[in-house]
């Protein structure tokens, strides 16, 4: 390429106003001089801090900063997937507005997509300074996911920091689902990936937005979202209980026949009972949450909705 690239940086925000100008200070640093005209586009995604004001007076100021403000906190799917809609870069750069994901780093990871003309560029954390049980869990449920999702392969530590071409973008954006789940879209879409590590950084200010609860429902997200198969797990369940009583069943009337009635058949009747109305609960539960993401999707909502643009006429 012979002009500039031109790169657009994304960083979905909610309650980042502590962090905010120091990232933009440092992103502005890293950048300084090299061959990249740039633009950060930060989504406030409807902080209860004062995120909106500093991205207002930001883009008004800082000629590289462009701001979209939602009207509510939509959550950080949506905040990305806005960023990446506006986005007009020939690269477009995905980060976290907590320095979590290091400014300094972006260099790195911009020429290697220009020079090795790769689609994806990961930045993958290690997970010094991480909690134990959080690095076991998260461990846990990345097992969990390769094995339940059929040819997508997730990678521990490998999240949201990257840097994709215009054509993975334009294929991002081109699936249009409700529930996104990111980390599996990147994965899905496929084109030659390659990966830069880094060291771990704590968050700096603020504090993280996850709870362990709404961790759950992006973990429960993961799996439903990709394919069917808990579906299919849960009736292959329900045929090997049926195939089991059926044989026990045989085994009764085998002993009826040869001995007489067995009065004492509480246990089995209770726990019987117990087993079937379970898995029929599990079942319904399995075909409820598929369910639920239909009426989801078929609403055709919008997946955010932007109040304010700021910087965006430049
Ligand atoms: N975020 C967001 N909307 C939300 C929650 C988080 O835009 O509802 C942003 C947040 O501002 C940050 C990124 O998503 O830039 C990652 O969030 P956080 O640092 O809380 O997550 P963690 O680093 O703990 O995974
Ligand atoms: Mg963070």
């Amino acid at each position: 390429m012979t002009a500039e690239p031109t790169v657009s940086i994304v960083v979905p925000c909610h309650n980042e106003a502590a962090t905010l100008p120091e990232l933009i200070r440092q992103v502005g640093h890293a950048l300084h001089g090299r061959n990249y005209r740039w633009q950060l586009i930060a989504v406030d995604d409807g902080s209860s801090d004062t995120t909106a004001e500093v991205l207002r007076e930001l883009s008004a100021t800082n000629p590289h900063v462009k701001s979209l403000i939602f009207s509510r906190n939509f959550g950080k799917e949506p905040a990305m997937l806005a960023g990446l809609t506006y986005a007009r870069g020939d690269y477009v750069v995905i980060m976290d507005g907590d320095l979590q994901h290091p400014p300094s780093l972006i260099p790195k990871m911009l020429d290697q997509i220009v020079q090795t003309d790769v689609d994806q560029v990961i930045a993958k954390r290690n997970r010094t300074g991480d909690s134990w049980y959080r690095t076991q869990l998260s461990r846990i449920y990345y097992r969990l996911v390769n094995n339940l999702v059929e040819r997508i392969e997730l990678t521990d530590g490998a999240g949201d920091f990257r840097v994709l071409s215009r054509r993975a973008v334009d294929t991002l954006l081109s699936m249009d689902e409700r529930s996104r789940f990111s980390k599996g879209l990147f994965s899905w879409i496929g084109f030659p990936t390659s990966v830069i590590e880094y060291e771990n950084e704590q968050r700096r200010g603020g504090e993280s937005s996850w709870t362990l609860r709404s961790l759950f429902n992006y973990a429960l997200d993961g799996v439903m979202s990709f394919n069917a198969k808990p579906l299919r797990l849960v009736a292959t369940l329900g045929g090997i209980v049926v195939a089991l009583a059926l044989c026990y069943l045989a085994y009764l009337i085998v002993v009826w026949f040869f001995q007489g009635v067995a009065a004492p058949g509480y246990i089995t009747l209770i726990a019987a009972v117990i087993g079937f109305s379970g898995i029929q609960l599990l079942a319904l539960g399995a075909l409820g949450e598929y369910v639920g993401r239909i009426y989801q999707e078929v609403k055709q909502r919008p997946h955010y909705v932007v109040m304010e643009e700021h910087g965006f006429d430049r």
